[in-house]
């Protein structure tokens, strides 16, 4: 099988982590040059920092956003007792159109949900100013965006408050970050963070094992590992199934605070994970060049430089569904806006959304025919050339 993914993890890093000092001040310094903040928290996720951020500014009501996204950016929204606002994505970058918004704010607005997509930042300056217009308070979440610029803006620069992931694109195996100018949020989102639980040890043990697992290739061990963790959950949110609401169980164990190791392995492994970015970059376009670009395959666009590359490719001959499924069988592992790839999340964070579909000129366009395909940085050039010709012949 063709891997979507790998953490790139090294157990010598992790031994480096023991010598590793004063990890939470590099850390923070590091993201407030990055962002320009003044005011930088480390958290456990990014949906953590997230969560903290929609605490932290206590005012509840209609949250804008993008609904072309997993549904880990949206579960802070809802489980921080806020309402979704869909608006609709813009054509070239897949990212929330500005223009949108102002028709649909209403009193009850508090907030715009910027999520860069596959490393595309949004049009922050537009949104900046609409927020500023109309008092809203702006979120950036740059867990796909690090590092990436619009228009000479670095994304999680514009944002009241900005929350990064430090895994996915940053290799990581944990941790997020809250950063804003605000003093007031930063205490409350400290003082918040401060009442969560320590992680558990096995839970740290199980991410590095399944990032070790991954990066070595080992999925058969991985998948049963995955599968007896699956069952744990199941089990456990059986029996305490007094938690109704599905959306804060989901984010709850997300709700720790940040174990050490984390900040340590990021501080040990930075200048690592900045070459894999741009190798992945580079990976990124060799296989962009040799697909067909008639279906559209999206990395790249003028405005903007992206910095974690995602390959997407639209096939309107397929659902996604259906060409995830055949290509699996061709031993490719791709994968749609989430893992779970067939459901359509959307319309049960939002019931009237399948309703109101037809509204989304573009998010329709998009949603059902989109394909992320692997994009692993130590791909053989062997390896890289059997994943186009397979993709070819199912006509991409
Ligand atoms: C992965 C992801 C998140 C969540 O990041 P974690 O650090 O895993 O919590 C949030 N938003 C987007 C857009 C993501 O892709």
């Amino acid at each position: 099988m063709i891997p979507y993914y790998s953490p790139h993890f090294s157990v010598a890093d992790l031994l480096k982590t023991i010598f590793c000092k004063n990890a939470e001040d590099k850390l923070c310094n590091y993201f407030k040059k990055l962002t320009g903040k003044k005011y930088v928290l480390i958290t456990s996720s990014c949906r953590s920092a997230l969560y903290l951020a929609y605490q932290s500014i206590e005012k509840k009501g209609i949250v804008h956003t993008s609904p072309l996204t997993c549904k880990v950016s949206l579960l802070p929204i809802i489980a921080s007792g806020n309402q979704i606002y869909f608006n609709d994505i813009k054509k070239d970058d897949w990212t929330i159109d500005p223009s949108t918004i102002p028709a649909s704010i209403s009193k009850k607005s508090v907030a715009i949900q910027a999520i860069h997509f596959g490393g595309f930042p949004c049009d922050m300056r537009s949104l900046r100013k609409i927020a500023n217009d109309y008092k809203l308070i702006l979120i950036e979440d740059c867990a796909q965006g690090f590092g990436s610029f619009n228009n000479k803006i670095i994304s999680g620069s514009f944002g009241d408050i900005s929350c990064f992931s430090l895994t996915k694109n940053l290799y990581g195996i944990g941790g997020g970050i809250f950063a804003t100018n605000n003093e007031e949020w930063f205490n409350k989102a400290q003082k918040i963070q401060m009442s969560f639980p320590r992680e558990k040890y096995y839970k740290i043990f199980y991410r590095i094992l399944s990032s070790a697992l991954l990066s070595s290739n080992l999925f058969i061990i991985y998948n049963v590992l995955k599968k007896i963790n699956y069952i744990y959950v199941s089990i456990y949110h059986h029996l305490n199934n007094n938690i109704k609401n599905q959306m804060s169980v989901e984010l709850r164990k997300e709700l720790i605070k940040p174990p050490r190791l984390y900040s340590k392995y990021f501080v040990v492994r930075l200048q690592k994970m900045l070459k894999l970015i741009d190798k992945r970059k580079s990976i990124a376009n060799l296989i962009k060049i040799q697909l067909n670009k008639s279906k559209y395959i999206f990395q790249y666009s003028d405005n903007n430089i992206s910095s974690y590359a995602k390959l997407y490719t639209v096939n309107q001959d397929y659902q996604s569904v259906n060409l995830i499924r055949l290509l699996r069988k061709d031993g490719i592992e791709c994968m749609h806006l989430s893992h779970k790839f067939g459901e359509l999340y959307q319309k049960k964070l939002i019931p009237q959304f399948e309703i109101d579909r037809k509204a989304y000129k573009n998010y329709s366009l998009i949603h059902d025919n989109l394909l992320s395909i692997p994009l692993n940085e130590s791909m053989t050039a062997e390896l890289l050339n059997k994943m186009i010709s397979i993709l070819k012949r199912r006509g991409i």
